[in-house]
């Protein structure tokens, strides 16, 4: 199908936005409290073409951290340092139904069921080259400012806070070491876990890295490329499945693109080839997914016909 006009895009991002924006619905994550601290009625779309066009309405520029829109790039850099057969010996991709910090493996694998939960993010954190931390921590944050197309930074308060009360990311942490799924040391990949969730990003960074992806790996605005095809196909596969906590398949059906959400209040949505999709609204659902996030991907899905399945 023909992509709708530069002006039909733009006009259908600010009905959906205006049509979102009432609801007030849902909480902020308060288990750190820079997360309650957001501003609660902050709210942001960006829609960013595979070519290179972007269209933005709302909060576009302000900062918030990534946290588990995080793990699907972590996950890409583990993919091309370690290779997909050697990821797939410690990381699954099958969707797991349970909690996203659940402290648990498959009891038949006995590995992570996949990379959108903690147990696998926090494998593939361990699994990125470098000569020691602070490098291997660095080339994370490179990665993402590929994707993005500038230099990003860490959130110091928020890493800060998750450092100090991550008991239970540590838990997972050990029970991966004593299984022999990170084979190094399990505080190192846990920290580096909580500095990736501390990225301070912008939902139009977010729109461009999500373009990124929809564009075969290749950033449209600096032509750099931060993801082999091959690698962001598997990405995204698992996107699909498991991309958001234990509502993948209520979105797949009434979305139908990958995506990946976090506690901050950001989405991240794909449809390969043509366009990336951002929200920021940190007022989140019971799932943990953020409540003007997903109606306005919803209602954008519907109105420029981005369900994958959708036959024209
Ligand atoms: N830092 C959070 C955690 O691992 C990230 C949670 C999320 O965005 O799902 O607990």
């Amino acid at each position: 199908p023909r992509p709708p006009e530069p002006g039909v895009v733009a006009a259908i991002v600010a009905e959906v936005y205006a049509h979102c924006r009432a609801d007030t619905s849902g909480e902020l994550a308060d288990y750190i409290p820079e997360l309650a601290a957001a501003q609660p009625d902050s709210f942001a779309l960006c829609l960013a073409t595979a070519d290179g066009r972007i269209y933005g309405t709302g909060d576009t520029t302000t900062a918030f951290t990534i946290q588990s829109i995080s793990k699907p790039f972590t996950y890409a850099l583990a993919l091309a340092d370690r290779g997909p057969e050697a990821v797939a010996q410690r990381i699954d991709v099958e969707p797991s139904g349970e909690a996203f910090n659940e402290i648990s493996l498959d009891p038949v694998t006995e590995r992570p069921r996949n990379p959108m939960i903690n147990a696998g993010a926090i494998t593939a954190a361990s699994l990125i080259s470098g000569h020691n931390a602070k490098e291997r921590f660095q080339r994370i944050l490179d990665c993402y400012s590929r994707f993005a197309g500038r230099g990003l930074t860490m959130n110091e308060a928020v890493y800060a806070s998750e450092s100090r009360t991550g008991y239970r990311n540590r838990a997972i942490g050990y029970m991966l070491r004593s299984f022999g799924i990170i084979d190094s040391d399990p505080d190192e990949a846990v920290d580096r876990y909580f500095r990736q969730c501390s990225v301070e990003i912008t939902c139009h960074d977010l729109a461009i890295m999500a373009a990124t992806l929809a564009n075969n790996g290749v950033n449209p605005g600096t032509g750099a490329r931060a993801l082999t095809a091959a690698l962001t196909e598997q990405v995204l596969s698992v996107m699909t499945t498991c991309g958001m906590y234990n509502a993948a398949g209520d979105w797949v059906s009434t979305v139908g693109m990958p995506a990946k959400s976090g506690v901050g209040g950001g989405i991240l949505a794909v449809l390969p080839g043509q366009i990336g999709i951002a929200v920021y609204s940190p007022r989140l659902d019971p799932h943990g997914n953020s409540v003007r996030g997903v109606a306005a991907c919803r209602e954008l899905s519907k109105r420029l016909e981005l369900h994958f399945l959708h036959v024209t």
